[in-house]
């Protein structure tokens, strides 16, 4: 047993909820510790957001040196057909996480954190046991944030092995697999399963409900489908996935009209992730949970005083920018500030081909809220600067109040459009109106051109359509 230590607030997990949370006390002269089981950065930096936007990348390089080696390139440039080495590529994308994770580490230290390397587990509401390498330590605080993180769903009737794997597994094979197999069209299973088809993969992709990226509107999910198509990614709708063939090699699946076996030489499983207090010891916790997640109030505490959650360990939307905007709230509270959850809106970005972007509410949803709205899209074909970049699927959608023209939301579905989610995020933020986007001047020629021009049709005085 170390020597107990105490401090003011106890962060557990150095994801993006926790160290952002560590960092901002730090900086505040709040006397922090930081617990981490594996590395700091968390999911996001070495298993998620950063790893697989890199293999993204690397997949669109990919695919342009392809599309180059094809004869009648409408651009001109000839070159011979390109060939991968994945391992060099993860090699690459494992550099980035290094850089990222070692920054994290400096900025931690450089804001007076004490990290402590270890897996902890409560006592009680103050107190803390983490088994490190050096024995178990007592860790006493005021506080403490759970940012626990999430972990993989696993289906029962497949578990994780060699030829099943998780988004983790996929973010570091050495070859591209010749049949992969994608259970879940959601975010991850369309992110990786999109890069490992431009990568050469046969890819199949099995999704449970009646169409892809049920999480996002039709309209807004139908260019990743046809391009999808495009790509020779074979997509199974309101299809389950069952389990192994007898042999292993397949992977048996069921409709209402028909049962297949897809023979796949791996299987990545992407149906959801569920938060991770897995030998945490929140039994000892008097706290509230909400199904699988902890249940938080607008200032991130649960309902034991001095106990805050944040991250994924809350639940839905399971995104690292959310998980930083409550860990920053969470160590200004902490500090004696009056802070309370007070967002208008939190962007979801789907890094498929194309990007789809969306911020506050689609016009589904603020129908379904009761609105009357305005609401009108701009389509790509019609700007110049897609055209350029021979990007012309998609477009930009306002949703607005018909009353008083307040924005209620604003999604785009095109090449590069991820970029585009600050300006969004900011003009909900900021209560602007159709008038607003209207009268900015977006510089030309540019994608974001798009806006100000589907809030003019919103108006009935498009320019460009
Ligand atoms: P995590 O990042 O999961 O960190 C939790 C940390 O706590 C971990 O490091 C863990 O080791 C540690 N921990 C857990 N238990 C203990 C314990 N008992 N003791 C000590 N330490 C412990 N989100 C986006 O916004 N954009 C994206 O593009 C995006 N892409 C993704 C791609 C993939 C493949 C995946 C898997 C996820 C992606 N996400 C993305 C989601 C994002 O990674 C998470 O929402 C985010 O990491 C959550 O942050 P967190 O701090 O809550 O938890
Ligand atoms: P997801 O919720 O995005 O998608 C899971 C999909 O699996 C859904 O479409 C669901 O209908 C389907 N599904 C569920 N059970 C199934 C079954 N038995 N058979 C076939 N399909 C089934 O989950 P994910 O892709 O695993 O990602 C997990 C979380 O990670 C996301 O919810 C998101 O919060 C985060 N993430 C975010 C990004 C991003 O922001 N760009 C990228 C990756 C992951």
């Amino acid at each position: 047993m170390l020597k107990p230590m105490s401090c003011k607030l106890l962060v557990i997990g150095a994801g993006p909820g926790g160290y952002v949370c560590a960092i901002r006390a730090g900086q505040l002269g709040i006397d922090t510790v930081v617990v981490e089981a594996l590395r700091p950065g968390g999911t996001c930096l070495n298993i998620g957001c950063i790893p697989s936007k890199a293999l993204i990348h690397a997949a669109e390089v990919f695919e342009a040196a392809k599309a180059a080696a094809e004869a009648n390139n409408p651009l001109g440039i000839s070159a011979s057909a390109p060939v991968l080495n994945l391992a060099k590529t993860v090699e690459w994308k494992d550099g980035i996480v290094a850089r990222l994770t070692g920054g994290v580490t400096g900025l931690m230290k450089k804001a007076g954190v004490k990290y402590v390397s270890g897996t902890a587990r409560f006592e009680n509401g103050e107190t803390v046991i983490v088994a490190t390498d050096m024995g178990e330590q007592e860790i006493h605080a005021e506080n403490i944030v759970i940012a626990t993180g999430s972990v993989p769903v696993e289906i029962p009737s497949l578990p994780f092995g060699e030829r099943i794997i998780s988004s983790k597994e996929a973010l570091k094979l050495s070859e591209p697999p010749e049949r992969l197999v994608v259970v879940g069209g959601g975010y991850i299973g369309l992110e990786l399963g999109t890069a490992y088809a431009k990568l050469g993969s046969q890819v199949t992709v099995v999704e449970a409900a009646p169409r892809i990226l049920p999480l996002y509107d039709a309209e807004l999910s139908a260019p990743v489908a046809r391009r999808l198509a495009r790509l020779g990614v074979e997509v199974l709708t309101s299809t389950k996935a069952l389990g192994l063939s007898p042999d292993g090699a397949s992977l048996r699946v069921e409709s209402e009209e028909t049962a297949r076996s897809l023979p796949a030489d791996r299987i990545l499983v992407a149906v959801g992730r569920k938060p991770n207090f897995e030998g945490l010891g929140l039994e000892e916790l008097a706290i509230d949970m909400e199904g699988r997640h902890i249940r938080v109030d607008d200032r991130c505490r649960t309902a034991m005083r001095g106990v805050y959650a944040i991250g994924d360990a809350t639940g839905e939307p399971m995104l690292a920018h959310r998980a930083m905007a409550q860990g920053e709230m969470v160590a200004e509270i902490v500090a004696g500030h009056k802070r309370a959850w007070d967002k208008q809106a939190i962007p979801a970005v789907c890094f498929t081909d194309p990007e789809i972007v969306s911020v506050g509410l689609g016009p589904e949803e603020a129908r379904a809220s009761g609105r009357e709205i305005k609401t009108a899209l701009f389509p790509f074909a019609a700007n110049g600067r897609a055209m350029t970049l021979q990007s012309e699927e998609g477009f930009v959608r306002v949703v607005a109040r018909a009353d008083n023209h307040l924005i209620l939301g604003i999604q785009a579905v095109g090449a590069g459009v991820s970029e585009l989610a600050s300006g969004f995020g900011l003009a909900l933020e900021m209560g602007a109106r159709l008038e607003d986007l209207a009268a900015t001047i977006h510089a030309h020629p540019t994608m974001g051109e798009a806006v100000p021009e589907a809030a003019l049709r919103a108006l009935g005085k498009a320019l460009h359509v």
